[in-house]
Order: structure tokens, then sequence, then C-alpha cells
């Protein structure tokens, strides 16, 4: 069946930049794409008009974390990091905790995620983690099943991936940190991800993908990295590991490995063009790390390695990439993750270009089309995806219809400007994945928006209520939260 899509403006794929088309139509068949410009000649089965539309490609959040956004609103300071101690991190490494959230919470959880992602335009979504609640305080392996089922029903597309390492940094009694080792563990939770990979890759019709996840460059052992890279190679899995985002995570790894975390990353050998770096904020040059400013993105572009760039998190703890220009022009691939709550893509890309014009100190860049390409072509590549990110004939019928009415967005001249500028999430109309209608008039179909909304405050409150009783100075969440505001 053919649709064919008319609407105000079409972001066009021309090969090489997204060309915007005033009045353009795209049309499709199934999952495919047939046309895009300004006037189809294939005979259509439906139609679908709106002129208010801006339909672009659609985005792809290349670094999300189901099932952990539930946490995110007790976030001021800081990112999750400042506060998971007190879930997880406790004397005891947290594989032998006991699950904080039933099943059925389990799976809530983990919807609340994905109808946040797609509602916002992400119809391509990476889990980079493994599902930060999910699986280190769940059920494996029926948490799997569920999770990939609920992705199915929800009609998004989606890298998923069973996280692992070999080392865990935990808060001791006396509120002093600590590393505890295991390599069995870093090597077992290989395995179970492989295992995850050959049950679930090309799941829903090829929409569920797999990749693997060590979870950071400071909790994976060489020798974890190392099988790591083996195991993917022969599968033909694409990795995704966490990389520079901290500067206390340089210090780290200038002292056990004398390099940063990029340099440590290059010496052993793991650096490559299926790697996404996480982050990857401290590098070379940083202002919190000095040194060569031109060494570490020199070695990540030679590898062909790409970044998956989440300024939001970082942000609210006062740090920033230096600068997304500086990446861009030594020619790695920058996609646009968002990590946590809101999980919102638009609103990601705008913080994208401010803080790539404030840390780049100039005000042409980088430019709303630079950052608009990061989230949609930028990412797809770091995928390997030229079907994806795009719309041209022959790419996969994902697509997002922005609506630029809204008085927000004033008169618009460049929709690209108006949807980076003056956007968010919220002026997402419809979204379609393969063809299909996943979300309209800005609600998900497959999903119960407000029974979600709902258990969210439950979910939240048994996880601040466990929070308190696994915290190693058994203090509760509020003063834990008490303690961010005054450092
Ligand atoms: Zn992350």
């Amino acid at each position: 069946m053919i649709t064919l899509i008319k609407a105000g403006w079409v972001a066009a794929w021309d090969g090489a930049h997204h060309r915007v088309i005033r009045n353009g139509e795209v049309a499709f068949d199934g999952d495919s794409i047939l046309y895009v410009g300004a006037q189809c000649p294939f005979a259509a089965d439906e139609v679908v008009e709106d002129p208010n539309w801006f339909v672009c490609p659609g985005f792809i959040n290349l670094h999300g974390h189901i099932g952990l956004d539930v946490m995110a609103s007790v976030l001021d300071v800081g990112r999750g990091d400042r506060f998971a101690p007190s879930l997880d991190f406790v004397e005891r490494a947290p594989l032998f905790l006991e699950p904080s959230l039933s099943p059925t919470a389990q799976q809530q959880n983990a919807e609340i995620s994905l109808v946040q992602m797609v509602k916002s335009g992400a119809t391509t979504i990476v889990d980079a983690a493994g599902s930060g609640t999910i699986w280190w305080l769940g059920n494996p392996p029926e948490d799997e099943a569920m999770l990939v089922e609920t992705v199915g029903r929800i009609g998004a597309r989606a890298y998923l991936s069973l996280s692992y390492r070999s080392g865990r940094s935990y808060q001791k009694a006396d509120g002093s940190r600590d590393w505890h080792w295991d390599e069995d563990m870093g090597m077992a939770g290989l395995s179970e991800a492989m295992r995850f990979a050959q049950e679930f890759h090309g799941a829903h019709d090829g929409r569920v993908q797999v990749m693997l996840c060590p979870h950071a460059v400071d909790n994976c052992s060489p020798d974890l990295l190392s099988a790591t890279r083996n195991e993917a190679r022969q599968a033909g899995l694409l990795i995704q590991i966490h990389t520079a985002q901290y500067a206390h995570e340089v210090d780290l790894i200038r002292q056990r490995y004398g390099d940063t975390p990029v340099g440590h990353l290059h010496n052993i050998g793991f650096l490559g063009p299926d790697i996404i770096l996480g982050h990857c904020i401290f590098i070379s040059g940083h202002p919190s790390v000095g040194g060569d400013s031109e060494r570490d993105l020199r070695l990540i572009a030679d590898a062909g390695s790409s970044v998956a760039h989440s300024p939001l998190p970082f942000a609210r703890s006062g740090d920033a990439l230096y600068s997304l220009p500086r990446y861009l022009d030594h020619g790695i691939t920058v996609g646009i993750g968002c990590d946590i709550w809101p999980a919102d893509i638009i609103s990601e890309m705008k913080l994208a270009w401010f803080l790539g014009k404030h840390t780049n100190r100039t005000a042409e860049r980088p430019t709303c089309l630079e950052v608009f390409t990061a989230a949609t072509v930028g990412s797809a590549n770091a995928l390997g995806r030229s079907d994806l990110g795009r719309l041209a004939p022959g790419a996969k019928a994902d697509i997002v219809c922005v609506d630029l009415s809204g008085f927000h967005v004033g008169p618009v001249i460049d929709p690209i400007r108006s949807l980076v500028a003056f956007c968010t999430g919220r002026d997402v109309a419809r979204v379609y994945v393969d063809g299909k209608v996943i979300v309209d008039e800005g609600k998900v179909l497959n999903a119960d928006e407000e029974a979600l909304r709902r258990a969210a405050h439950e979910i939240q409150n048994t996880l601040y209520k466990v929070a308190a009783q696994r915290d190693p100075l058994g203090r509760t969440v509020d003063s834990i939260l008490q303690l961010e505001k005054t450092t």
C-alpha cells in the first residue's frame, strides 16, 4: 500500500545534505520510502495532508537508558552517578541484591522510557547500557523478553543490550569509595550479552537489534574489552561504551594505564568503526584534562569510531563537550543521544546547538542544520545504517511529522532552524516506523499513557524506599538530596 504525505515542508536527503522542500511530498510503500520531492509521480492508496507539518526523517536517540528515566527527576546538580551509590553500590556488588521492583513495575518502568522517547520523535532508540534499573535490579531473563515484547508492541526500532562490567565502584560504610573487581563476573556478563544477542538480534522484523555494551572504560578490564572486541567482530555486532564521561575517570585511567580514556582504548586496540563512544567529553585538550588538543580527536577519527553526544545530563553538572564543531571538523561521526529524562531528542538538539556555540566560542557554529544532521544521519552512520536518518528513496519509512503551527514557533522561514530553536518533543504530531503509525496527535497508540503516568509515581516511591534501605550511610533520600544541594 502506497501512502503519500503532503506537508508544508519536507527534509529531503540529496545524498550529502538535508534539503528543505517547501510544500513537499513523501511517499512510501510498506516499510520503504518510494519518493521524496515536490510532486509524487506514483498513485497513492492513502493521502495524508497537513500544511503545518514539517516532515523529518525519524530521529535516532543514539544513547538512552530504558528504565532509568523514572529516577531522573531527583537530579539537581548532576547525573545519576551522584544518586546511584545509594541504590546500587553497596558493600557488595549489586548483582547480589534482590530486585527492588516487581516484574509488572519493571515492565512499566521500561515502557515509560520508551513512550517518552518515541512521542518526542525518536524512531530508533539505542539502549546504551543495558537498561539501568531493569538489569541492575531486575529479574533476567524474564525482563529481557518483556523488554523486547514492549519494544515490539510500541512499534519503535531499538538497539538493545545487556550491559556488563568487571569492576564496580562502591561506597563504604565510612563514606569512602572503593572498587570491587571480579573478572569472572565480567566474562559471564559478556556471555549473557551474547546469549541475548543470539536470541533477540533481528526480532520483530528486524526492528530489534542487539549491540554489546561493556559499561564503561573505568569499570571494564582490558581483558574484558579484548574479549568483547573478538565476540563482536565474529558476530557482526556493534559496540557502545561509556567513555571519558567524568573528569575523575580521566585521573583513574591515567593512574591505572598512563593515558586518557580514549588513549587507553587506542593503546589496547579497541577503537574501530564499529565502536560508539558514549559521551566522550573528557578527551585531551578539554579544559579539565589538558594536553594535546588534537591528539584524542585524531585517534577517534583515524579509527573511524563515532561519538554519542548527550549534552543535557552533563549540563546539569556544569560539564560540556569541547566542542561539537571541533569533533565534526576532525571528521568524527557524531550522533545525538538523550541519556536520561526527559529523553526529548528535539530538546537535546537545542542544547547541543546552544552548548556547541558556547564551548566553541562562536555564534556561527554549530548550525541548526549540523545538530539536525547529527540526530539523523550522524546517529544512523554511527549505527552503520544508510537506510535510516534520511528521507530518500530506498530508506526505511521512519518518519516524524512535526507541527510547526504552535504559537511558540512563530513564523517559519527555515523549518530546521525553527525546529531546533523553538520546538520540543511536544510538537511531534505523528511518527511512523517501518511505514506504520506509532504516534498520532502526539499520543503513542499502543500504550496507556495515563496508566503509565500514574505508575511512575509508584515506581519512584518504591525505589526511594529501597534506596534508603540500601544506603551504606543510612541516609534517607531526602537527606541524600539535601547533601547534593550543599556540595
Ligand atoms: Zn549513559
